[in-house]
């Protein structure tokens, strides 16, 4: 964790003088900013991206917090969303048109797979690639290929891709690529400095941290970012609320030191879990021998969200486990100070190729201990 990035979460790099010395910056609620002549507001809309003219577009708030964004992922500029499914459809919708082409690599968020499909029908085609080797990912570019989507480290089974190296295939192509940075934020990956060009986040996870606000942000150069604003932004209408900004920017007063402690007790667990008689196959960044290199290259530290597999288990096993435990909830999301349980297994099912019985945990702020406790109650109710 670099020590300027904890500064700009802390709020080092705001001004209270401009606000009459608040320690926090003030939530602006106005949908709409009044303009000292009809000159300026002509002005104003010709440029909404740089201009206070309808919120919808750019609020004081919201920018305060994008500002943050932009300069923890070493980018010109970001942009906040009402969600981070808001900003990567916006994305979608500004770069790609019918004929164009979109590859998937590594295992993505479910709903980018859905809307990689439902796009289909205004002629985009896609291809996925489930596993993370840099030749598989790089066979699958087409001429065709506008977008290349990346998750690193990658949903439910956490791998890595090699951000680098596709990053610079992609560019000699011509190729956009795009990395969900979610699982990592930017105090422990920054996607930007290893040559990918925009970087998305759900900031409804660790951003947020408290599990009370929905958001989503995206950063990128100036130039890529202005052409997303004016049609994926502008017209796409996911703008968050100065509100949901004001968590967001609370969040990030707290977001260093909940993530060392993410980090220290996620480790802790995982660990404990790989030891474990009762369980198959752990799977976090830091337990994978394979990807050493890649961690060390692209990793400065590892969040607190990871899975395993109950050794032998069958659906009803992996039920009653998951049901036994009490300080894990049971819910979906992630990123917030309770540990959430959920799991991928249909009953039974093998579901889009993962391992049956599979559990992920999100490893909240209740301490190693306890939750180790928990986890060892619900294995004595299987046993
Ligand atoms: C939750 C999530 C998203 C989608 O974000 P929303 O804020 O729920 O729209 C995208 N990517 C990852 C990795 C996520 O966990």
């Amino acid at each position: 964790m670099e020590a300027a990035d904890e500064l700009i979460c802390l709020g080092h790099d705001e001004d209270p003088g401009e606000r009459h010395g608040a320690v926090n910056p003030p939530v602006v609620l106005a949908s709409l900013f009044a303009q000292p002549s009809f000159g300026d507001l002509i002005a104003g809309l010709g440029a909404e991206h740089e201009n206070y003219v309808y919120t919808r577009g750019r609020n004081p708030t919201v920018h305060a917090f994008e500002r943050k964004i932009a300069a923890l992922e070493r980018a010109d500029d970001a942009k906040a969303f009402a969600s981070g499914m808001g900003a990567i459809s916006a994305v979608f919708h500004a770069l790609l048109k019918s004929g164009d082409h979109v590859v998937l690599a590594n295992r993505v968020y479910g709903p980018v797979v859905q809307l990689a499909r439902h796009l289909e029908r205004f002629g985009i085609e896609h291809s996925t690639v489930q596993g993370t080797a840099t030749d598989a990912v790089i066979a699958a570019l087409k001429p065709e290929t506008r977008l290349l989507y990346l998750e690193s480290p990658g949903t439910m089974t956490f791998r890595q891709l090699d951000l680098a190296a596709l990053a610079e295939t992609a560019r000699a192509r011509g190729i956009v690529t795009l990395c969900d940075n979610t699982w990592a934020t930017p105090l422990f990956q920054k996607p930007r400095t290893l040559g990918v060009d925009l970087v998305v986040h759900s900031a409804t996870k660790y951003f947020g941290g408290h599990s009370d606000v929905v958001g989503g942000v995206l950063a990128g150069a100036a130039e890529r970012m202005r052409e997303i604003f004016d049609s994926g932004f502008m017209l796409g209408g996911a703008a968050p609320s100065p509100f949901d900004a004001y968590q967001l920017l609370r969040g990030l007063r707290t977001l260093p030191a909940r993530m060392r402690q993410h980090q220290a007790d996620g480790l802790r667990i995982a660990r404990h879990l790989a030891d474990h008689p009762q369980v198959g196959e752990v799977f976090h960044p830091a337990l994978c021998e394979e990807e050493a290199e890649l961690t060390d290259r692209q990793l400065r530290g590892f969040s607190g969200l990871f899975s395993f597999t109950l050794k032998d288990a069958d659906f009803p096993r992996l039920e009653r486990f998951v049901d036994a435990l009490r300080y894990f909830r049971i819910g979906v999301s992630w990123g917030g100070v309770e540990s959430l349980v959920i799991s991928p297994d249909r009953q039974g099912k093998s579901h889009h190729g993962l391992p049956p019985a599979m559990v992920r945990l999100s490893v909240g702020l209740e301490g190693a201990e306890t939750l180790i406790a928990d986890l060892e109650q619900a294995f004595a109710r299987i046993q």
